[in-house]
């Protein structure tokens, strides 16, 4: 569904609900990490792009006279058929069921901002996968942001909605996630991927508007439950090599000085470093070829980037190499410029950069050869650079 046709379903779903029409209709998008991986926490910079799939709200101001009418947020989730009640008359606080509290989070948010949030009856759902790596939580948060800055007319600063969002994660869903997930939702455009820099927020919008170009996500339906702890494993790691070589964070690190250091270095820390300073480097010349519609060298620095997570940062899986070795084997004759991993690793995604009207037949020959390899189905599809957050009626 496009987002004209998700607007008019949740637009019916509403209607079948209340048994009246919305008054507003809001969306966020989901997300991919074009490259950047194990970055932001080293204060490096990410190239995330909104994917054409979104966190969709339907609302209303309750009816008079109606329960709610005084002090409550009803919400329908119109795909688990499932209802949740938030008394916003006191300050909101996290509850059941599970999945309101990332829109309770952002709740809180504006109270804290000193906002008063009016009672609405909204219908809701998304189309980005949940838990798959694509972002479905900043979707839903922004999303609700999104609907509070509508009811109320009163649009804010999209960092600070990001911002607003991303405390909504740490506090009312215990992640601790970085800001990339919700700085895209809230800030993406159509046709364009957002450069972050995650030490000074500093945010760069790089058009990718020829249309020859699509990303395709692979989802290898594969998640590795490790022993625990490697991310923070890693991150200690990234750590100790920065104190080692005397720096605050690895982006004040160029590749001849880490090879200039080495020798504070034990091995694997060294291969770590390596990882971080050189994703660091391709994420900042991926945004460069991009914005030159250099596609063949775009998609080798995605390829380097898989090369450098599964070897020296060891965070991919036999799944996720699977599916980078089917796109270099179709490769560019067959319409694929690059693939790597995408996200923390161990599962999730693939993204790849493909031309445009190769994507039926790509995505035919990833989903048969990797069912052969793994036994597994592939969930796989297409998008363009999608818009951020939108005011769809209201
Ligand atoms: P990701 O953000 O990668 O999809 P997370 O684990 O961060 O994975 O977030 C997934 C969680 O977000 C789900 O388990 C659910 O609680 C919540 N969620 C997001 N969208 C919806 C939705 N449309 N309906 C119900 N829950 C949702
Ligand atoms: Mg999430």
């Amino acid at each position: 569904m496009n987002l004209q046709e998700l607007a008019a379903h949740i637009a019916a779903e509403f209607q079948k609900h209340y048994g009246r029409a919305p008054r507003w209709i809001v969306a966020a998008p989901g997300r991919v990490n074009v490259i950047g991986e194990h970055t932001d926490y080293n204060d490096g910079f990410v190239l995330p792009m909104a994917i054409e799939r979104y966190a969709i709200m339907a609302a209303d101001a309750p009816l008079p006279g109606s329960v709610s009418a005084a002090s409550i947020i009803s919400i329908y989730d119109a795909h688990f058929q499932e209802n949740a009640t938030i008394d916003i008359s006191a300050p909101v606080t996290k509850g059941l069921p599970k999945w309101s509290n990332y829109i309770r989070g952002v709740l809180c948010g504006f109270q804290n901002r000193g906002v008063k949030i009016p009672a609405l009856d909204v219908a809701f759902m998304s189309t980005v996968p949940l838990g798959g790596g694509l972002s479905s939580s900043a979707a839903l948060e922004v999303c609700t942001a999104t609907l509070i800055e509508a009811a109320t007319g009163k649009a804010i600063d999209p960092i600070e909605k990001a911002l607003l969002a991303q405390k909504a994660e740490h506090d009312f869903a215990g992640v601790p996630c970085g800001i990339m997930d919700q700085f895209i939702s809230a800030l993406g455009r159509e046709g364009h991927l957002l450069l972050l820099d995650c030490r000074t927020r500093k945010t760069e919008l790089v058009p990718m508007s020829d249309p020859s170009v699509a990303l395709l996500v692979i989802n290898t339906n594969v998640k590795h439950e490790l022993s625990g702890g490697e991310y923070a494993e890693r991150r200690a790691q990234c750590e100790e090599a920065a104190r080692n070589l005397g720096v605050k964070s690895l982006r004040d690190v160029t590749p001849e000085q880490l090879e200039k250091g080495k020798g504070k270095l034990s091995e694997v820390v060294y291969r770590r470093a390596r990882h971080v300073i050189g994703e660091i480097e391709r994420t900042v010349h991926a945004a460069e070829g991009i914005r030159a519609s250099s596609w063949p060298s775009v998609g080798n620095l995605m390829y380097a980037s898989h090369a450098s997570l599964r070897d020296d940062y060891e965070v991919s899986c036999v799944e996720l190499d699977d599916v980078v070795e089917i796109a270099e084997d179709i490769g560019y004759k067959g319409g694929v410029y690059g693939c790597r991993m995408t996200g923390g690793g161990f599962g999730g995604c693939c993204v790849a950069l493909v031309k445009a009207d190769c994507v039926d037949a790509i995505t035919k020959k990833i989903a048969v050869d990797y069912k052969i390899k793994t036994g597994i189905e592939a969930a796989i599809f297409a998008s363009r650079p999608a818009a951020g957050a939108t005011i769809i009626k209201g």
